[in-house]
């Protein structure tokens, strides 16, 4: 049971649907609205990828899970560089007694993969705000 619904447009006949609508509509009226707002280009995209639920909701896959990009990844543990950003494998070599330590919260594993991706979880600075050493 449900609600019955026309299963064809009711301005062109083509098979219905929000896709059919916003991007594939030949009615003449359609077809000028949609000449008006969207460049060639972008119709072609649309048309092409037209499973990609992007092109009626505007919602798209987060980078960090679209394999198209190549974020670093998400380091396991904690690592600790020198100034210049070299990584330093002995922590009795470094030296942490700096006046000025900036922390970003961020780098906690919240679930949110917004809220992981911190470039930096401390930076020991000196005096002049040099950085002296970072903990990532
Ligand atoms: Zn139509």
């Amino acid at each position: 049971m449900g609600y019955l619904v026309e299963p064809l447009c009711p301005l062109c006949g083509m098979r219905d649907s929000l896709m059919h609508r916003v991007w594939f509509c030949a009615h003449p009226d359609v077809v000028h609205a949609r000449n008006e707002l969207v460049e060639t280009e972008m119709l072609a995209r649309a048309r092409e990828n037209f499973l990609d639920p992007f092109w009626t909701t505007g919602i798209f896959q987060h980078p960090a899970e679209d394999p198209r990009f190549s974020l670093p990844p998400v380091s396991d543990g904690i690592e600790l560089r020198d100034a210049s950003g070299h990584l330093v494998d002995d922590i009795n070599l470094v030296n942490f007694n700096f006046p000025v330590v900036a922390s970003d919260g961020s780098l906690k594993r919240t679930g949110n993969i917004d809220l992981d991706r911190a470039a930096w979880a401390a930076v020991f600075a000196d005096e002049h705000l040099k950085i002296q050493c970072i903990l990532t």
